[in-house]
C-alpha cells in the first residue's frame, strides 16, 4: 500500500482495545482479528450500527451476520439452546464454531443481524483481542469478514485496509490470523439433528440428512480475486500465477510440506498476492480433502466460480 490511510490502524494493545470499545459503543465500525479471519464488528443491538456493516461491505441484506459473544451464558440471552447445542458450545467454545439456533424474539438485537430469519448464528471466538473487546463492552458484536462483499477475506490488518480503507472507523492490528478460513457453521435443529452449513477449521460429525444448503451467504461466487482461477493444476501456463501445495511449488505456496492446517492459514494471503500479481490468471495446485482441506476446497471453488 502507498500513501496514508484514511482509516486509523492501531496496535491491539490495551489502549487500542479501549479506543475500539468507545467507537463500538457510539455505533461505529471496527475491524478486529479473530482466530479465523479479521471481522468487521458493530454492536449487534443497534439497527444503525448493523446497517453500517452492510453499507461498508456492500453486502446484500439477505445475508445474515454472525453474532459474537463472550460465552454460552451470553449466547443464551439471544437464542434457545437445545441439549445438543449446549454440548457443542461446551465442546468447542471459545473457538471457530458458529451455531445456528432458534432466535429469541425478545432478544433486543437488530433485525438486520438475522436478515429476518427465525434462527441466529452465534459464536464465541478464541482470539485474545476479540475476547478482550467482547469483555470491554456490554453488548454482543455482529461481525462478518472485514472485506468488500464477494472478495477475498482478510487474514491481516493490511488486507482489511486494502479493501475497506475510508469506509470503517478503525482497524485493530493483531497480526496474522492463525486458522485462516472462516468458522465452521452448523445448524442445530429442533429434533436434535446437526447439519453442516459451511465447512471450516473444525470438523463436526453431523447427523440428519444433508439437504440443500440454506445459509444465504453460501453464494456460489465468493472470495473472488478478480481474475480467472483454474483449480487442480499440476503446473502453471505462462500467463498464470501458480498457488502451490506440497510437491507443486508455486509463486506462493500454501504448504510445501503438504500440511492442510498451514495451507488454510496461508490461503487468503496467497489469493491476495495472486490478485495483486501482474499475471492475468491464477492456477491452484490440488489440495486434499482431509480435515480443513474440505474448507479450503470449498473456498477455492467459490473463488473460481
Ligand atoms: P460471514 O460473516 O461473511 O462469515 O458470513 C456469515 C455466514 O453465516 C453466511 O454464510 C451466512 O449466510 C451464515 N449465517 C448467518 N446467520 C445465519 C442463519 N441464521 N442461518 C443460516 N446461516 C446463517
Ligand atoms: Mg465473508
Amino acid at each position: 500500500m502507498s500513501g496514508k490511510n484514511v482509516t486509523d490502524m492501531v496496535l491491539a494493545d490495551a489502549a487500542g482495545i479501549a479506543r475500539a470499545a468507545r467507537i463500538l459503543e457510539s455505533g461505529g465500525l471496527v475491524a478486529v482479528p479473530t482466530e479465523t479471519v479479521y471481522g468487521l464488528a458493530a454492536r449487534a443491538d443497534s439497527a444503525e450500527a448493523v446497517a453500517k456493516i452492510y453499507a461498508a461491505k456492500g453486502r446484500p441484506d439477505f445475508n445474515p451476520l454472525i453474532v459474537h459473544v463472550r460465552d454460552a451464558v451470553q449466547a443464551k440471552r439471544y437464542a434457545d439452546f437445545s441439549p445438543e447445542a449446549i454440548a457443542l458450545a461446551e465442546a468447542h467454545w471459545p473457538g471457530p464454531l458458529t451455531l445456528v439456533v432458534p432466535r429469541r424474539a425478545e432478544a433486543g438485537l437488530a433485525q438486520a443481524v438475522t436478515a429476518g430469519l427465525p434462527t441466529i448464528a452465534l459464536r464465541a471466538p478464541a482470539h485474545p483481542v476479540m475476547r478482550a473487546l467482547l469483555a470491554a463492552v456490554d453488548f454482543p458484536l455482529a461481525a462478518p469478514s472485514a472485506n468488500r462483499s464477494g472478495f477475498i477475506s482478510p487474514t491481516s490488518a493490511a488486507h482489511v485496509l486494502a479493501s475497506l480503507d475510508g469506509r470503517i472507523d478503525l482497524v485493530l492490528d493483531g497480526g496474522i490470523t492463525t486458522a485462516g478460513v472462516e468458522s465452521t457453521i452448523v445448524a442445530v435443529r429442533a429434533d436434535g439433528s446437526i447439519e453442516e452449513l459451511r465447512p471450516g477449521p473444525l470438523q463436526i460429525g453431523t447427523r440428519g440428512n444433508a439437504k440443500q444448503i440454506e445459509a444465504p451467504g453460501q453464494l456460489a461466487s465468493h472470495y473472488a480475486p478478480g481474475k480467472p482461477v483454474r483449480l487442480n493444476a499440476d503446473r502453471a501456463e505462462a500467463d498464470e500465477f501458480l498457488i502451490g501445495f506440497g510437491t507443486v511449488g508455486g509463486d506462493c505456496t500454501l504448504s510445501a510440506s503438504g500440511d492442510v492446517t498451514e495451507a488454510a492459514a496461508r490461503l487468503y494471503a496467497c489469493l491476495h498476492e495472486a490478485a495483486r500479481a501482474p499475471k492475468p490468471r491464477i492456477a491452484v495446485a490440488p489440495v486434499p480433502e482431509d480435515g480443513v482441506g474440505r474448507a479450503i476446497n470449498d473456498r477455492l471453488k467459490r473463488a473460481a466460480a
